[in-house]
């Protein structure tokens, strides 16, 4: 597995650091993204890799713009909770969307437990009251602009080739 997430990293000129979940504790180290593309991977105690949160990381990369790559957070700001340094909440909301199924994606691509960051990320939660409620359409539109960018397949939710490669050239 270690191999396969670092072939996607090297593939889209992404350094990961690895980082101790206790020293990140300690540390206050709340970011994945510590800027100039260094992706922070965070892990365990038993010397295990956080895959989910890693590839959380990696999906941001992908999605974010060559200008904010370059920034701590790409510019999201310092947390999900806590988006405001970027132009609008609601790019912040949108951008962390596809990150989120980019992210589960490829996890479900790399044959990982995806399904549950899918619950934890909340896409199950797709109907009330037996209608589609306004976020599941917003998840709809995330889905559109990844497929559109050809993240992922045009039919499901699998990356493409591209994401795997990274960009051409
Ligand atoms: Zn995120």
């Amino acid at each position: 597995m270690r191999d396969k997430i670092l072939e996607i990293c090297n593939g889209w000129g992404i350094a990961l650091k690895v980082v101790p979940r206790d020293k990140r504790r300690k540390k206050k180290v709340v970011r994945g993204y510590e800027g100039n593309n260094i992706i922070l991977l965070i892990q365990n105690s038993g010397g295990e890799w956080d895959y989910s949160n890693t590839i959380h990381e990696i999906a941001h990369w992908i999605v974010s713009t060559p200008e904010r790559r370059k920034e701590i957070n790409w510019g999201l700001g310092p947390s999900p909770d806590g988006f405001f340094s970027i132009e609008t909440v609601k790019h912040s909301y949108d951008e962390e969307g596809e990150a989120s199924l980019l992210g589960i994606a490829i996890e479900r691509k790399l044959g990982l437990p995806w399904e549950r960051t899918f619950r934890y990320h909340q896409w199950d939660d797709l109907m009330e009251d037996g209608k589609i409620n306004t976020r599941t359409i917003m998840k709809i539109d995330y889905v559109k602009e990844l497929r559109k960018l050809g993240f992922i397949s045009r039919i499901s939710f699998l990356p493409t080739k591209f994401v795997m490669e990274g960009p051409k050239g």
